[in-house]
């Protein structure tokens, strides 16, 4: 039997990478612990949602605990899993839980739909047992204070030049049986309008994952969700290793002007880390080798 090269990579956004200790800190154990999980033969959708969940634990990046405030201080989270036999599952502008991934894991495994939004999701997260929770940090709140107080160009303006601020998070793993997970988790854009939607909880835009790969993507939703980003760079992976697929998506994200990175791998293991931004902070580890770069 052919044996399987086990891999998994994992993002902490687009927007930069200050905090780089604590961001390598943080991505190191998430996917240390996925990658254990997957070496004693693990299913990757169990090393991703776990992974995921460590990352959303972690105050400095933009997902979970340590999520961004929109426009009237509230935090609103999107988070997203897809597995390569297309099960799917995805919770949209929730509030108030700990870990999103995990309630959209419920979302694919106790019900027929893929995706639950707003005071649905989180009646539905209650019911399944998830407990209240206020993922809101001071720090965030700060941020929020502070931009609050700046003089005022449209919103829209605004929401652009909040690139720096791109911190989802985002795992993707290849298991021994050939199976190929994705998660992606954010707090959103800063200062977004409340109720707004961004790429993360949307089938073939922030994730996706077939038989080819998967990936995960970070940056401006608004133009990830146009360009389906996720879906490209999966379609492509039929014809052509992860790295050529990912460049050419990232190559085509700069033309369309879309600030984004992506993350993902192969069905052979093979990774891919692009991004059009300043900077993207990223960890892999395959064949027991790490490697992790936060900029520092
Ligand atoms: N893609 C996320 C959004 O637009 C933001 C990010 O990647 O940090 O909601």
């Amino acid at each position: 039997m052919k044996r399987i090269n086990y891999a998994i990579i994992a993002h902490g956004g687009a927007g930069g990478i200050s905090y780089a200790m604590r961001r390598r800190k943080g991505l190191i154990e998430a996917i240390s612990i996925g990658y254990g999980m997957l070496a004693q033969g693990g299913s990757s959708l169990d090393a991703v949602e776990k992974a995921a969940m460590i990352l959303e634990d972690t105050t400095i990046f933009n997902a979970g605990t340590g999520s961004s405030c929109n426009l009237i201080g509230d935090v609103e989270m999107d988070a997203s899993l897809m597995t390569s036999n297309l099960h799917y599952g995805a919770v949209a502008a929730i509030r108030n839980v700990r870990n999103p991934i995990h309630v959209a894991r419920l979302v694919m495994e106790k019900t027929d739909h893929l995706l639950l939004c707003a005071d649905g999701a989180i009646k539905f997260a209650r019911l399944m047992g998830v407990k209240y929770y206020n993922p809101k940090t001071r720090g965030k709140m700060r941020v929020w204070e502070n931009r609050r107080k700046q003089p005022k160009n449209s919103y829209f303006q605004r929401h652009r030049e909040l690139v720096h601020f791109y911190g989802t998070i985002g795992v993707v793993a290849l298991d021994m049986n050939g199976c190929i997970a994705v998660a992606t988790s954010s707090g959103g854009i800063t200062m977004r309008l409340p109720g707004r939607v961004g790429d993360t909880p949307v089938i073939g835009a922030g994730t996706y994952v077939d038989k080819n790969g998967g990936v995960s993507v970070t940056g401006h939703g608004e133009e990830i969700m146009r360009h389906m980003l996720a879906f490209r760079a999966v379609t492509l992976m039929a014809r052509h290793p992860a790295s050529v697929a990912g460049r050419q998506v990232i190559n085509y994200a700069t033309k369309v002007g879309c600030r984004c990175g992506l993350a993902g791998i192969d069905n052979r293991g093979q990774f891919l880390c692009y991004n059009n931004t300043r900077a993207m902070s990223w960890c892999s580890i395959k064949n027991g080798r790490l490697k992790v770069f936060t900029g520092d």
